[in-house]
């Protein structure tokens, strides 16, 4: 990694990167359909060593990083993990472990806690073996979980709890309820799944249709009713933007808050960037601050002046700032035109068109593709 110095911002409006997220690697054992991961993670094992990424850390905190979340792949395959944590809490972060659960011991999680580790988030996919096991392609995996949540809880860490929903599981969403409550969850993430890489494959198999998220939002509810001062859990429930007929501020604007950092070094506005045609700069090559705020991917979508109409003269536009670049680009075949979800924009139909194929319950593929090497091998081949 080439450190270049503590120069002042040259564009000192810009926000400073509060949010770190380090995905350690893109290993995984489990092979979720809905994979945030680039769709070619199989051509990216390159991973940062352990001073590289101690390096990253100390160089965004000196801008003013105050939130590290460990992601991946799975960041518990990483053996250094301990060193990382200890590393990030002596610098001062708030330090957030991102996982699936899989392999973690009593040992491990009792040493991450001695290293100053903040808070786990544990991901399940369903509410029974059957599904969750299915769902994450591993027989093991809800078990595992299962043990995973539990010790985390005696252990007294604050846990989140996170599931993803979509059309395959919607329907149990009292069920995954239930449990985050039984294992004393203290936050409950129930994110509706996300459109891009594997879930934009997938989409046909994970997109619910109107009713069923009606549905699904009113049970949230009426949990929130009947737990209110009785227990802790907080349950959160996201709408996906599909539904919506104005697209999300998108990581509350591009470059502006939030910097990922891929396995290889790779700097990113957020995490689905990969996907867009913009060489993003490396960390080996530049410095984060150089990074955050003098470089072309960095600046690209920064400010008001790359928009296309409608967004430019837009009177919304410095509340959405156009929605999600990624979204537009995998939908539109161009990053700078307004997110589809948006129904000012020329393209909201296409939008409306998933959202009409989710009522019909008719996916073009039969089978769904799950996140593995061999299903990553075989994207890079056909491009
Ligand atoms: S979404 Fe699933 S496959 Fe992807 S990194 Fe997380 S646990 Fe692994
Ligand atoms: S036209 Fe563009 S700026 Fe206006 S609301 Fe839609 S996405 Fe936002």
């Amino acid at each position: 990694m080439n450190c270049t110095g503590s120069s002042l911002p040259e564009t000192p409006e810009t926000g400073q990167p509060l949010w770190l997220l380090a995905e350690l690697t893109y290993r995984c054992p489990l092979q979720c359909p809905y994979c945030s991961n680039p769709l070619n993670y199989d051509q990216q094992k390159q991973e940062l060593s352990t001073e590289q990424w101690i390096e990253v850390f100390r160089q965004a905190r000196a801008l003013g990083a105050a939130q590290l979340g460990f992601s991946g792949g799975e960041p518990l395959l990483r053996d250094d993990l301990e060193e990382l944590i200890r590393a990030a809490r002596e610098l001062g972060y708030y330090t957030n472990l991102i996982t699936s659960g899989m392999g973690l011991t009593f040992e491990r999680m009792q040493a991450f806690k001695d290293a100053g580790l903040d808070h786990i988030q544990v991901s399940f996919q369903a509410s029974d073996a059957e599904l969750n096991d299915y769902l994450s392609g591993n027989k093991r995996s809800f078990r595992e979980k299962l043990e995973v949540a539990r010790t985390v809880k005696a252990l007294g860490y604050p846990m989140v709890f996170n599931c993803v929903i979509h059309r395959q599981n919607i329907e149990q969403i009292d069920k995954i309820i239930e449990l985050s409550i039984e294992l004393e969850s203290d936050y409950v993430e129930l994110a509706t799944s996300q459109y891009y890489g594997w879930a934009l494959k997938n989409r046909d198999h994970l997109l619910p249709s109107e009713a069923q998220l009606k549905t699904a939002e009113a049970t949230t509810n009426r949990y929130r009713e009947q737990i209110k001062g009785k227990k802790r859990t907080q349950l959160i429930f996201v709408v996906p933007d599909y539904y919506e007929e104005r697209p999300k501020g998108c990581m509350n604007g591009w470059g502006n808050l939030f910097l990922t950092i891929t396995p290889d070094g790779t700097a990113l506005p957020c995490h689905s960037a990969r996907e867009l045609p913009i060489e993003f700069p490396n960390v080996l090559n530049d410095s984060i601050e150089s990074i955050w705020y003098r470089s072309t991917g960095f600046n690209l979508f920064r400010g008001y002046e790359w928009m296309k109409e409608p967004c430019r003269s837009c009177d919304e536009k410095e509340k959405d700032f156009g929605g999600c670049r990624c979204q537009a680009f995998l939908l539109t075949g161009d990053a700078n035109n307004a997110d589809p979800v948006c129904a000012k924009s020329p393209n909201h139909h296409l939008i409306t068109d998933a959202r009409n194929n989710a009522e019909q319950n008719n996916p073009a593929n039969s089978e769904m593709i799950y996140r593995n090497r061999k299903n990553s091998q075989r994207l890079i081949a056909t491009g």
